[in-house]
């Protein structure tokens, strides 16, 4: 393994068959043969390594987790069908029923509800806290509190919350630390380093960046991982062989194109900033970002996401993205294509007024993940739309 992303992303492969191929070749099989009985008792006993059934593992889904922990750093992972499913097996595999959750309130949508729907079903309970008020999370600890659960840059709000600070309070408390890294993906930002036990992704945004599958990860220390490799391998999320090789073919190029979607991202924010029509813009990388300072300290770049908060609440954004005419009206991010979603009238439309202005969701606010596509054509047409919307 080298200490470079670039490297490890690309020659990390599968064992050649005996094709010897250049090119990973999908492995598209639900069983693994043995040579003898006793092969087979020496493979289920884990004396010896090797497949069984892809269900537990799989060459493909190997592959991609060996990719994604060279570049997190973390020691071991389990590929999961949705981004989902790895939220969810990273809670359900580690805590117990009396247990409690303490999150960040900016979470994705069904994160959420699993927080706040489907754990409670089991005893499992949850309180949120404001990224804006970190330093009073001491008090939201219960004597039952086993794990901190955060995402960093959150959707669609991309508030920054502080890694060193979290592992630390982490560690004081004695929690597991969960990160949610999808935002960032595993290229601009490893949560291990500062303290992560285990961290998730829907690999379905920035892993994938063509928006074609759906994938999930969960990595992590390896004494976490065991019981969440128990967890999974009798519950059954996995990975489909062809997705985990769409994935692990998509790390070969998630540095270039993260590179560019940040470019892009920084390119068109700096040139929407100061707009009269736009009453903020907001970018990790931007200075006028009210965590500015934590984001250059914990990602290499920004990221590919944007938000413009525009005058003239949800009618003015609705005309806004009717008047885009590139840009695709989507739920997806992280796409080589850019996209556009107005937050207070479709993903986050069932929360009150208040709790959208919780999060960092004003009516007028539409989240742009921003593409590969040339800039200048992205900032047309963004530009367009906004005079055509008055
Ligand atoms: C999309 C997303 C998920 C869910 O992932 P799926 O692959 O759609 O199941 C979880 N967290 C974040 C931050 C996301 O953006």
């Amino acid at each position: 393994m080298s200490k470079h992303f670039e490297t490890n992303s690309v020659r990390i492969s599968p064992s050649k068959s005996s094709q010897r191929e250049h090119s990973a070749p999908i492995y598209l099989t639900s069983s693994f043969t043995f040579d003898s009985a006793e092969e087979a008792r020496a493979t289920f006993a884990d004396e010896i390594e090797g497949n069984i059934y892809s269900r537990y593992a799989n060459p493909n889904s190997s592959d991609l987790i060996e990719k994604v922990c060279a570049a997190e750093g973390t020691e071991d992972g389990f590929a999961t069908a949705s981004g989902m499913a790895a939220m969810f097996g990273s809670i359900a595999a580690l805590l117990q029923q009396g247990d409690h959750v303490l999150a960040a309130r900016s979470l994705f949508g069904s994160t959420h509800q699993l927080l706040t729907r489907v754990f409670p079903k089991w005893g499992i309970t949850s309180t949120y806290g404001d990224i804006s008020d970190y330093l009073n999370w001491d008090k939201l600890v219960q004597p039952n509190t086993k794990m901190l659960f955060i995402e960093t840059p959150s959707n669609p709000g991309l508030e920054i919350i502080d890694l060193e600070w979290a592992g630390k309070f982490a560690e004081a408390h004695n929690l597991i630390l969960v990160v949610d890294n999808c935002f960032a993906s595993p290229y601009l930002q490893q949560p291990a380093k500062w303290g992560a036990h285990i961290v998730t992704h829907s690999a379905t945004k920035y892993i994938d960046g063509q928006g074609r599958v759906l994938g999930g990860l969960i990595l992590g220390k390896a004494n976490l991982m065991k019981e969440v490799h128990f967890f999974a391998r009798h519950t059954g999320p996995s990975i489909s062989p062809f997705n985990a090789w769409i994935l692990a073919k998509s790390m070969e190029t998630l540095g270039l194109r993260m590179d560019r979607h940040c470019s892009n991202a920084l390119t068109v924010a700096d040139y929407f900033e100061g707009n009269p029509e736009i009453l903020a813009v907001k970018y990790p990388f931007l200075k006028s970002h009210p965590q500015y300072e934590i984001a250059k300290k914990q990602m290499s770049q920004g990221g590919g996401v944007i938000t413009l908060d525009l005058k003239g609440g949800v009618q003015r954004a609705q005309r806004f993205i009717d008047k885009l005419q590139m840009i695709s009206i989507t739920a997806n991010l992280g796409d080589s294509r850019s996209i556009v979603t107005h937050p207070a009238s479709t993903t986050h439309s069932k929360l009150s007024v208040e709790e959208r202005a919780q999060v960092g969701i004003s009516d007028g606010l539409v989240r742009l993940s921003i593409g590969l596509e040339h800039y200048e054509d992205i900032i047309l047409d963004v530009e367009r739309a906004i005079d055509s919307s008055k």
